[in-house]
């Protein structure tokens, strides 16, 4: 059965996943912390993408630039004017909410994909989701970028703005990346980290916030390729879902309406996931084209183009961005992997994350307290905590430990018992199947690698 945003919000907090921020001063308008397996999942989830796009790929370098940077970014990207929603009131309730949030688009078909796209009806209508009427005020555009002073004086000279996305880094950086790397398009930079936007409607638990983080590949190519590296990365980071263990049945691209185009893109493809509420975006793929270099250009007198000294030839490369946030994405993995089934005559709760995903991959469990087991029991962490995330547990019954590491999604439970003081041998629990297997403690290295294996 799927899992209800409640019972996720619920599982979340009671288990150190997320908490709500400032809970003790009644909380802070959707603002979320990470508890101690919320930081190790929020790793893992960065560390799979970085490891796709950066470790194993050739043409593509890590980059990370400051979140408080010089508004002339701002001005030349469009942000200042551009980076706005459609904010609009509910007459009857006076709720306020983003107009395009509350009407529904047609969706494409993508020809040659994987995923089947089913239609959605295009309503075109604004309702209220509070209400139901039907009576708005006009939309008016609402900057999102959030305006700060950069030093001591509150004056205009001084006004700076928390980057909204990561991507302008990249572009600012586009020359000094060309000139210390030997790059030829097709290349990318690659960067994780922290935007901020003034949101109008944060919500849906860490789905909407206002602080997130966003993994963002800037891929720079030839103009006349753009198109076909477009298709390649769309087709790409959503295979990247489902071998981590989405379900294909519960994700899908889908093709932005012209009318919803960013005033940057010829083309973007969301990768969707069904969240309780409905499809939602993961992740928005985008052909840039070449706006930003030459907008950065214009605007800082600086050439941001590429020459190939062998040919002669000079032009600004075209960007293909997919650009993915950490928050939406752990919470995919945590609602597709929650599973309920029967162990024993016993319901059992757990997540079938990818072990690579879950916040610890192993844990170790001594049957009892006892001294001697004890040692033996912090002797074989010790050879696992170099290896992987590790958790140890020697509170309460075997079974309700079990279960423990099963709601928390660990994938490999070894158990410490008498025995092993003489056979010098653990049982390795399987999280999905349940089913144990004993392994020399010489061997568990090796057994634990294998399972770890991408
Ligand atoms: P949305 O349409 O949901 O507002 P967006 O299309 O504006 O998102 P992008 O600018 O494409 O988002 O940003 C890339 C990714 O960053 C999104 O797919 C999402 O995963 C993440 N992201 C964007 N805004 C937020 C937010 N307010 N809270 C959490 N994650 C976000």
């Amino acid at each position: 059965m799927p899992v209800s945003m409640e019972e996720l919000v619920r599982l979340c907090k009671a288990r150190g996943f997320v908490y709500p921020s400032a809970e003790i001063y009644g909380g802070f308008r959707s603002t979320y912390d990470y508890g101690p397996l919320g930081v190790l999942m929020a790793r893992n989830v960065k560390e799979a993408w970085w490891r796709q796009m950066v470790q194993l790929r050739r043409e593509v370098v890590g980059l990370d630039a400051a979140v408080l940077s010089s508004p002339k970014i701002w001005e030349a990207s469009g942000h200042l004017k551009n980076f706005t929603d459609p904010l609009v009131d509910c007459r009857n309730c006076k709720q306020r909410w983003r107009a395009d949030e509350i009407a529904t688009f047609e969706v494409a078909r993508i020809p040659g994909t994987v995923t089947p796209v089913p239609e959605e009806p295009r309503t075109g209508v604004l309702t209220c989701p509070n209400c139901g009427s039907h009576d708005f005020t006009e939309a008016r555009p609402f900057n999102l970028m959030f305006k700060t002073f950069a030093g001591p004086v509150e004056d205009e000279g001084a006004v700076a703005y928390l980057r909204p996305e990561t991507a302008q880094g990249h572009f600012v950086n586009f020359a000094n990346v060309l000139q210390s790397e030997h790059l030829k398009p097709p290349f990318g930079t690659a960067q994780i980290g922290k935007s901020f936007r003034n949101e109008i409607t944060p919500g849906n638990f860490v789905f909407r916030t206002r602080e997130f983080e966003q993994m963002e590949l800037e891929y720079y190519v030839p103009p006349a390729d753009a198109q076909r590296w477009f298709e390649y990365w769309r087709e790409e980071r959503f295979q990247w879902y489902v071998r981590l263990g989405i379900p294909s049945e519960m994700i899908r691209l889908r093709n932005h309406a012209k009318e919803e185009l960013s005033h940057y893109s010829a083309g973007t493809t969301d990768v969707e996931f069904a969240f309780p509420w409905g499809w939602g975006e993961l992740e928005g793929i985008a052909n840039r084209t070449d706006y930003d270099l030459k907008a950065h250009a214009a605007a800082s007198g600086q050439p941001l183009e590429y020459f190939d000294a062998t040919t002669g030839e000079r032009y600004v490369p075209y960007v293909v961005e997919p650009a993915a946030g950490v928050a939406r994405t752990m919470m995919a993995f945590l609602i597709a992997g929650y599973t309920t089934d029967e162990v024993a005559g016993e319901k059992r709760t757990y997540l079938r994350l990818h072990p690579r995903i879950a916040p610890y991959q192993v844990a170790v469990l001594p049957l009892s307290k006892k001294e001697n087991l004890s040692s033996l029991a912090l002797e074989v962490l010790a050879l696992v905590q170099p290896v992987t995330m590790c958790d140890y547990d020697d509170t309460r019954s075997i079974g309700r430990r079990y279960r423990r590491q099963d709601e928390i999604g660990t994938p490999l439970c070894v158990t410490v018992d008498f025995d092993s003081l003489e056979d010098k041998a653990v049982t390795v629990r399987d999280r999905d199947s349940t089913a144990q297997e004993r392994v020399p403690i010489d061997r568990l290295v090796e057994v634990i690698n294998s399972r770890l294996s991408w």
